[in-house]
């Protein structure tokens, strides 16, 4: 396994963030977390570092660590084949076929031969009375082996769906030996809790954003401006490259962020969606959408896709990348000169993170159209930001939007039309969308800031040691 560092963050300056009860509800949290957690290690094991996972670790753990606890994150060492089940799991959990390889006796045994290389490298150092947080399934097998190291085992699932009982029996039936072993299990929703499990061994914890990370933080219209101006995403006229046969088609990798319809023009009001390049965030499906809803929209508006540049091992993300640049060449002239595609460097992830701060930020209507979503960490950023946001009504969306009172809800997340009814009304109506993003902004204060989410973790420590 790898040790990702984590640096502590001050929790003092969240906590000067905080209304005076909420501070001192933090306070009092961290001094019982000092006391619980003495002389005892928390581990955090995911597969990677990006995604939502990571965005929760990279916030949280810096504030615990603050707080006296030893919290430390690794991240598993896998092949290709380890890391193909991984994403089958993941694609069954979320209701979706994924790649519809079996997840049987097979992959079960290579499943659990990588998960015991990762346990034997850290077999010393996790001791007896640490606490451990397994996140998402790739983890979950780790679950018996660090409970025979004497430690209490959390294993913390962000994934999950609405589907009917029994979509998710495939994933469920591979994962049960192992996660029938945590001595928690936290979910991101009541909803998702698998029947093998009894009420009282499950917790629901939403998660948070950080309103003081580089993906939240303020950052005044000048620094905004300049963030996308010196990244090439805004700025100039919609260019895009010429071919030898005189027609337009995506700009190269070599050129920058922009790999289609070149940089958003400064005056536009933009309509974005960022997000991995992962097909359950459907944004081949909004580009349909906004060329299937061009003729209704003002002139000044644009749509952005962002997403982070595609690892080169990442052959699924450069398959729904390619999908959407495909779909954006075939487009008329006059949609394409208004349609960008953004692969945002991820090689620096501070300035990746400021980046999608200030998109967010600069966006008139943020849409987040997933045909699935354990949560949707992205949905609370924009909100967050006071963001005018329509988004599908899946999984924890649910949670955040009230339709028409913090956002709009599409509730059939294949309806392009419904999407696009909702932007346009969004952008025709200012007063409203201004509103919706006052409203967001509350919510997200109120019930997704990484405080309630520290201080549901002291609770649960606090139930198990
Ligand atoms: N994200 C990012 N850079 C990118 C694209 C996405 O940092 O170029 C972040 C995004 O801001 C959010 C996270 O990745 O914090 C995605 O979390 P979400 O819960 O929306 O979806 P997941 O990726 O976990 O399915």
């Amino acid at each position: 396994m790898r040790t990702v560092e984590v640096s502590a963050a001050p929790l003092a300056a969240l906590a000067a963030e905080l209304d005076e009860v909420a501070a001192r509800r933090l306070t009092a949290g961290e001094e019982r977390a000092r006391r619980l957690l003495a002389g005892r290690t928390v581990w955090n094991v995911s597969a990677a570092e990006g995604g939502g996972v990571g965005e929760l670790l990279r916030t949280m753990l810096p504030y615990a660590r603050d707080g006296g606890v030893d919290a430390r994150w690794l991240v598993l060492d896998g092949d290709a084949e380890f890391f193909r089940i991984a994403a089958r799991l993941h694609a069954v959990m979320h209701a979706d076929p994924g790649d519809g390889g079996e997840l049987g006796p097979e992959e079960m045994a290579h499943y659990d031969r990588v998960l015991g290389a990762n346990l034997e490298e850290v077999r010393e150092s996790v001791a007896s009375g640490d606490v451990v947080l397994l996140h998402d399934p790739a983890t979950a097998g780790l679950a018996p082996g660090m409970r025979r190291r004497g430690a209490r085992v959390i294993w913390r699932c962000h994934l999950g769906t609405d589907a009917p009982d029994g979509i998710l029996d495939r994933a469920w039936a591979f994962l049960e030996p192992a996660v029938a072993q945590a001595d928690r299990v936290v979910l991101s929703r009541p909803t998702y809790r698998p029947g093998f499990l009894e009420a009282d061994a499950v917790r629901v914890i939403a998660p948070s954003v950080d309103p003081l990370s580089p993906k939240n933080r303020r950052l005044d219209p000048t620094a905004v401006s300049r963030l996308l101006a010196d990244a090439g995403l805004v700025g100039g006229a919609a260019v895009a490259e010429q071919g030898a046969d005189g027609a337009d088609r995506p700009a190269e990798p070599a050129d920058g962020a922009m790999r289609a319809g070149g940089p958003v023009p400064p005056g536009a009001r933009t309509v974005l969606q960022v997000s991995r390049w992962d097909r359950l965030k459907d944004m081949s499906g909004v580009l349909i959408a906004f060329a299937e809803g061009f003729d209704e929209l003002p002139e000044d508006v644009h749509l952005l896709l962002a997403g982070a540049a595609v690892a080169p091992h990442d052959s699924a993300a450069a398959d729904v990348l390619d999908g959407c640049l495909e779909i954006w060449q075939g487009l008329e002239p006059q949609v394409r000169a208004r349609a960008h595609v953004a692969c945002l460097p991820t090689g620096d992830r501070e300035h990746n993170a400021l980046l999608v701060n200030a998109l967010q930020r600069h966006a008139a209507v943020v849409v987040q159209k997933s045909l699935a979503e354990g949560f949707g960490l992205t949905v609370t950023e924009a909100l967050w930001k006071g963001r005018p946001v329509v988004a599908t009504a899946v999984g924890g969306i649910q949670d955040q939007i009230t339709d028409g009172t913090n956002g709009l809800l599409v509730p059939d997340p294949t309806d392009l039309h419904g999407v696009m009814t909702c932007v346009a009304r969004l952008l025709a109506e200012p007063a409203f969308a201004e509103r919706l993003g006052q409203a967001a902004h509350d919510r997200v204060r109120r019930e997704f800031l990484s405080d309630r989410h520290l201080l549901q973790y002291v609770d649960l420590v606090d139930e198990l040691l």
